[in-house]
């Protein structure tokens, strides 16, 4: 795979996974998306314990400090408590611990990964098509205004790789529920070919944290297509795994040197 100016893949001993260089230049964060890559990597079920350990070490974390959301595609985001383990029916987690890895798990939808530099604090944000629909990525960047006193012209967004326009195609059905949520919107993100359409569910995020306050310059798009890479980042809709469907996983953290994350 090609890196761009966003993204740089390492492929490691014992697992692949995506880094952004943009972000190198903030010592206490973390951040990565783990991907299937040449090994066949997949996360999902949460009880395939080898995969998890493969990562974490690979990234020198413990595997312990890895916090998922039990994923509904809901609007919902919590708050990553010390001494919870469990968000039932969350789609982001945001917190200011560290030593804690807020993961998403996803294959085509959309993880945002979001830093607040001044006041060391952290989201991970599952936007698939429906929580786009609802606006969750909106619902994050408040939950860290609100918690955190988040600046969001000093947020900083990064866009995991995931489905992108050209592969997005979908009927009239999902069109005009997107038409509803993004009326004055639509236009710029729709393309029509015969009865079918192509949308761009990225431009929609991005353009919900503009609405917010963020700065363009301070969103880091990956700009990977999940289905065009499929061989190396597990995909839904370009599967290369039969009946099973794999996810990747998204993860950030801020790092503690007194804890295990290092
Ligand atoms: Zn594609």
């Amino acid at each position: 795979m090609q890196n761009n100016r966003n993204v740089r893949y390492v492929s490691g001993a014992l697992a692949d996974y995506l880094e952004f260089p943009a972000l190198e230049r903030y010592p206490e964060l973390g951040a990565s998306f783990a991907v299937r890559g040449t090994k066949g990597y997949h996360y999902e079920p949460i009880s395939s314990e080898a995969n998890y350990s493969g990562i974490s070490a690979e990234l020198g974390i413990h595997e312990s400090s890895l916090t998922m959301p039990v994923q509904e595609h809901t609007a919902n985001v919590a708050e990553c408590i010390d001494g919870v383990k469990k968000y039932e029916s969350t789609d982001g987690l945001v917190t200011n611990m560290r030593g804690v890895v807020l993961c998403t798990k996803v294959a085509d939808c959309i993880s945002l990964l979001l830093y607040d530099p001044i006041n060391h604090a952290i989201g991970n944000i599952h936007s698939g098509w429906r929580g786009t629909l609802q606006k969750i990525s909106d619902n994050g960047v408040r939950k860290m205004v609100e918690l955190y006193g988040t600046d969001p012209a000093k947020l900083i967004c990064v866009i995991c790789p995931s489905i992108r326009q050209d592969h997005f195609e979908v009927d009239e059905d999902v069109y005009v529920l997107f038409k509803e949520a993004y009326p004055d919107l639509i236009d710029e993100v729709t393309r029509k070919s015969g009865d079918k359409y192509y949308i761009d569910s990225v431009r929609c995020n991005t353009w919900l944290l503009e609405q917010l306050g963020v700065k363009v310059e301070n969103i880091i798009d990956s700009e990977l297509c999940t289905v065009c890479y499929s061989s190396l980042i597990n995909s839904y809709r370009g599967n290369i795994d039969g009946e099973k469907q794999y996810r990747n996983l998204a993860m950030i953290w801020l790092r503690d040197n007194n804890k295990e994350v290092k």
